[in-house]
């Protein structure tokens, strides 16, 4: 029988209730079990795609195309559960199916409503997420208890609960401890946020306590006292300085993992924690420092280029350095005299340079400065999907000489549209899941860093994009040096592009930050910090 694990939250949102949901599911694999993750988020929209990275932080894309909130992205870094567009539940979607049946005259002319024809949807697509390996699966529910949106997905965890009892199907409700006046630490909100859990019919069985440090035991007794939760099944999550990837392993030291499997009655196959212990062991190995210059324009949000930055931690762990991230906002670079003093300077200079993925024409310039700078200077560049088209802008405009060499995303009618629409973007209208979306393969040519970092012909990655290589380009680019080294099976589409005579410089037209984990790197990235490492040592 499949076993279920709801995971809310209450007290205030961002108290990273991804991370815990994905640390609980590293550690139940570790145990030997078969863990699925399913995230449900409150929000209408129909999936993340159209919206701003500022409001929500990164669109995640799945194998079979889906954008979806960036906790799959935590997720994948953390567990090995399949993730696909089932994974990832909004309201948006729920509505928008129960609507689809009610115009299609399935409710037999009864009146649709929140409970049951709501609830039921939302039951029925958790359901759907397990396949029969599934030994549990872990729902985490977006938003914080009390939020209105958030009531019908409560109640279909209470209803399942209800169904499948207690030893089947267990609540984790995340909280805060917070410090008030010299280091008090204060219990009320935990006691009022597992009070709001009850009144929407759910006892928590297990509570993780966010808090600054380590409570004793006198405390965790209190909060089990006052919330009904067992003596023992009070957990906490306090701060640590070194890296979100030890949390699988404060829990494992508080048992959380023995807990979980007891109060579901599951056994423990076998237990292995060496890939965390792993992770934590390269982390203390790493020597030295490389300062990654990350160009793009939400670089107030570490969320909007999360997987990003994380699959440049995972590569520094492999490449056995520290990466510093400088966050520049590409806005800054628009004036090729300031580029130099930015970028290379003596202090906050950069090692490396990162152009991420990207819509919309601001700070494309200062993009384009960028990896100008990067190729000139001899300084490892590694561009993704808008990336890449910047270094082909770049090379469009400085090396060809066609000055207004530009993306017809940014300029329509530029004499010289390097870069232009894939052909079955031309007639597409809706904003909404219709790009170029997923994963697909890319073949590359042998001898090239692409396959070097790879160590193979056939690549699988994920994509998310309306524009690519300018096909009429391909002569005068590579007969000017640029190369063209992977692309679609058929020939049809350029997926990397290279620079000759230079450290490591390479663009790739789909996303390699989506597949990086902590205990195996993104060959890419790998390979870029690799080479940022090696030519810092030789400078
Ligand atoms: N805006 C570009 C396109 O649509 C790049 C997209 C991206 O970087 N994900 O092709």
């Amino acid at each position: 029988m499949n076993k279920f694990i709801f995971v809310s939250g209450g007290v205030c949102s961002s108290l990273g209730k991804g991370v815990a949901a994905s640390s609980l599911g590293a550690l139940l694999e570790c145990r030997g079990l078969n863990v699925r993750m399913v995230k449900c988020d409150p929000y209408i929209n129909v999936d993340a795609g159209t919206m701003n990275p500022y409001q929500h932080g990164e669109v995640y894309v799945t194998d079979d195309g889906a954008e979806t909130d960036l906790d799959l992205g935590n997720y994948a870094r953390f567990t090995n559960s399949p993730l696909y567009r089932a994974n990832s539940i909004t309201t948006g979607q729920i509505y928008d199916s129960v609507l689809r049946k009610e115009r299609e005259g399935r409710y037999l002319g009864r009146c649709v409503q929140v409970i049951p024809h709501i609830t039921d949807e939302i039951k029925h697509r958790i359901i759907v997420a397990l396949d029969q390996d599934t030994d549990v699966v872990i729902v985490e529910i977006g938003g914080t208890v009390g939020d209105i949106e958030s009531i019908p997905f409560l109640e279909a965890a209470r209803q399942l609960i209800h169904e499948y009892g207690k030893e089947n199907a267990l609540s984790v409700h995340l909280t805060l401890i917070p410090e008030v006046g010299e280091g008090e630490l204060k219990t009320k909100p935990t006691q009022h946020s597992v009070k709001a859990m009850q009144e929407m019919g759910i006892q928590p069985d297990v509570l993780i306590c966010r808090a600054p440090v380590m409570l004793d035991d006198a405390m965790r007794k209190k909060i089990a006292l006052f919330t009904n939760v067992e003596n023992g099944a009070v957990f906490v999550s306090y701060n640590i300085d070194t890296t979100i990837y030890a949390v699988p392993l404060v829990f494992y030291e508080q048992k959380m993992d023995q807990v979980v499997l007891k109060k579901l009655g599951v056994a423990s196959r076998h237990s292995d924690l060496k890939p965390w212990c792993r992770v934590m062991e390269e982390f203390e190995a790493r020597k030295g420092k490389v300062r990654i210059g990350v160009v793009g324009k939400y670089m107030e949000l570490h969320d909007a280029y999360k997987s990003v930055y994380e699959s440049l931690f995972h590569a520094g762990l492999e490449s056995h350095v520290e990466v510093e991230l400088v966050k520049v906002d590409s806005s800054r670079l628009e004036d090729p005299a300031a580029v130099d003093g930015i970028l290379g300077s003596a202090v906050t200079g950069v090692d490396g340079i990162l152009v991420p993925g990207g819509f919309g024409q601001r700070g494309i310039n200062g993009m384009v400065n960028a990896a100008r700078w990067a190729r000139v200077n001899k300084v490892p560049y590694l561009g993704i999907c808008l990336g890449m088209q910047i270094m082909v802008i770049e090379w469009g405009r400085n090396v060809l000489g066609f000055e207004d060499a530009d993306s017809t995303e940014f300029n329509h009618d530029t004499k010289h549209p390097v870069v232009d629409l894939l052909e079955e973007q031309v007639d597409v209208k809706d904003y909404g899941g219709t790009m170029r979306l997923g994963k697909s393969e890319s073949v590359a040519v042998e001898g090239s860093l692409i396959f070097a970092a790879y160590k193979e012909k056939h690549i699988w990655e994920r994509h998310r994009h309306r524009y690519e290589f300018s096909n009429r380009y391909r002569e005068e680019m590579s007969a000017a040096g640029l190369k063209l080294t992977a692309f679609t099976p058929d020939g049809g589409l350029v997926e990397c592009t290279e620079w000759t005579n230079h450290p490591w410089g390479l663009g790739v037209q789909f996303h390699p930050e989506f597949k990086s984990k902590p205990t195996s790197a993104s060959p890419l990235f790998r390979d870029f910090i690799t080479a940022v490492r090696d030519r810092k040592a030789n400078d």
